[in-house]
């Protein structure tokens, strides 16, 4: 039976990871998505019924669970996915908190049962391991959560020796760990949860600002390990695979944010970045341009390139932007869609947004290949965005986003930007771009400005 169980197992892990390369392109994600939540159904119906469980509290959970998940994710608008994402890295690992905490008061000396190869103390480090880090991202992602959803201050919380506490918080959790490696006890156990709970909370409060996409994919990697290390204490091979799986794409995702705001992780996680507003003073006044004076403009243009932002997400703008390039198109005018990492809320926020509205996939650009040729285009439209536009991230030594990668729409020939007024981007900063010569701002909603200067096109 043993044998059967570890095959399918195999067969599931492959099915993940031929799942993950294949959402690795636009063509074969939908095929990959499906190849790996067979392997996932794999996966879960052979565990519950190889093991002897109580499937009246499996599916009891499940259904209560699946109704909850079901609400919450049909209500939820396309601009509050990261905050769902976020909580339901949290509950992944409370999940693994639990599991560590139900196998202590199971069998609390860890005594391995007859035909079982292992060691107790083993046991015991994975408990310790699957609580520590389970309980950081349980609290760290409510934290994100409440940050995101502008439920608390999403800027950084920072006090005096800040770093000295979360230190010490950090080596007393450690030494209070071994203690209970070298003899569990329930009283270890619970100081062992209150303070993962508590670092959690102190990891992620000093973080803010455009800091939050990397902690978002931070945590995600967190629940990750943390499943893993549930999968050593309950000794279930999928789960250890899983887990692997989710924490190095997330760790691997992780690092590609940070290079693409020219940051390490070290100084995301421990910088403070968003507690200072910041940056220079900026001289001259925003110029405003009607739809219809855009119109000209854009009628003679023969490039153009479509910076999306998160302004987009909440206009829900995609579907009329892809009918405006559209047009552009059949005015004779090249076009394309230039894609900073960290535009919107989301890890692929953009993408997932404009292959949604069908935007053919050549026409998506990455920041480097556009910035190569920004000097080239007639006009850069804004839709949206402003913190991946801010050119005080080149010239502003000062400014607390100094040296992370924009898009250089301030390069282009003319410069478009629709947002609603004067509000500001994710970081809280005042973006020069709207104060240059070149800069010229459309203010209304982006769908609806969208909608006037396509009508101008039909005529
Ligand atoms: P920003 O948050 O910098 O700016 C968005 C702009 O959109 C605002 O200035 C707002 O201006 C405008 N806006 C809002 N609603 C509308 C509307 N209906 N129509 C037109 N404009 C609108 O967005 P960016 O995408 O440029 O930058 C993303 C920021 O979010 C970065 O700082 C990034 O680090 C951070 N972040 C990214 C995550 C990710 O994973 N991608 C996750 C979490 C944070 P106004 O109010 O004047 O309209």
């Amino acid at each position: 039976m043993d044998t059967i169980i570890n095959i399918a197992y195999i067969v599931a892990s492959v099915l993940f990871i031929v799942g993950m390369k294949q959402l690795g392109s636009a063509e074969t994600a939908v095929r990959g998505n499906l190849i790996s939540s067979l392997g996932m159904l794999l996966a879960v119906v052979v565990t519950l019924f190889a093991a002897d469980l109580d499937l009246g509290f499996i599916f009891g959970g499940l259904l209560i669970g699946g109704v909850i998940g079901f609400i919450w994710a049909k209500k939820v608008q396309m601009t509050g996915m990261p905050e769902l994402v976020a909580f339901f890295n949290g509950f992944g690992g409370l999940s693994s908190l639990l599991v560590g905490w139900a196998e202590f008061a199971k069998n609390p000396t860890f005594t391995l049962t007859e035909g079982v190869e292992g060691s107790p103390t083993f046991t015991a480090f994975a408990v310790v391991f699957a609580i520590l880090i389970g309980g950081i991202t349980f609290t760290g992602s409510m934290i994100a959560y409440l940050k995101l959803s502008g439920k608390m201050s999403g800027s950084a919380i920072v006090f005096p020796r800040q770093k000295i506490v979360n230190g010490l918080v950090f080596i007393g959790l450690i030494i209070v760990g071994a203690l209970f490696i070298a003899t569990p006890s329930a009283p270890l156990l619970g100081v062992i949860i209150v303070l993962s709970l508590l670092i959690g909370v102190l990891g992620v409060i000093p973080i803010g600002g455009g800091d939050m996409p990397v902690v978002i994919s931070f945590l995600n990697s967190f629940s990750g390990i943390a499943a893993s290390a549930a999968g050593f204490v309950i000794l279930n091979n999928v789960l250890i695979v899983a887990g692997c799986l989710v924490g190095a794409s997330g760790l691997i995702l992780t690092i590609i944010m940070c290079k693409a705001m020219n940051r390490t992780l070290g100084n995301v996680l421990f910088g403070g970045f968003g507690a200072a507003s910041g940056g220079k003073e900026v001289e001259g006044e925003m110029k405003a341009l009607t739809p219809e004076d855009a119109y000209y403009v854009l009628e003679a243009a023969q490039s153009v390139v479509f910076v999306p932002g998160y302004g987009m997400a909440v206009a829900q703008a995609q579907h009329v932007v892809k009918e405006f390039g559209e047009i552009l198109e059949e005015n004779g005018c090249e076009v394309r869609h230039a894609i900073h990492p960290v535009a919107g809320r989301m890890p692929g926020h953009m993408n997932v947004l404009l292959a949604e509205a069908d935007v053919p996939y050549e026409q998506l650009c990455e920041m480097d290949d556009v910035n190569d040729m920004i000097e080239m285009v007639d006009v850069a439209i804004v839709i949206g965005a402003n913190d991946v536009v801010n050119p005080a991230a080149l010239e502003d030594e000062d400014s607390p986003i100094y040296g992370m990668p924009i898009i250089n729409v301030h390069k282009a020939r003319s410069v478009f930007v629709l947002k609603r007024g004067a509000g500001k981007g994710f970081s809280g900063l005042l973006n020069t771009l709207f104060f240059r010569e070149n800069c010229r701002m459309i203010y209304g909603d982006a769908k609806e400005t969208i909608t006037k200067i396509v009508a101008q096109f039909k005529g």
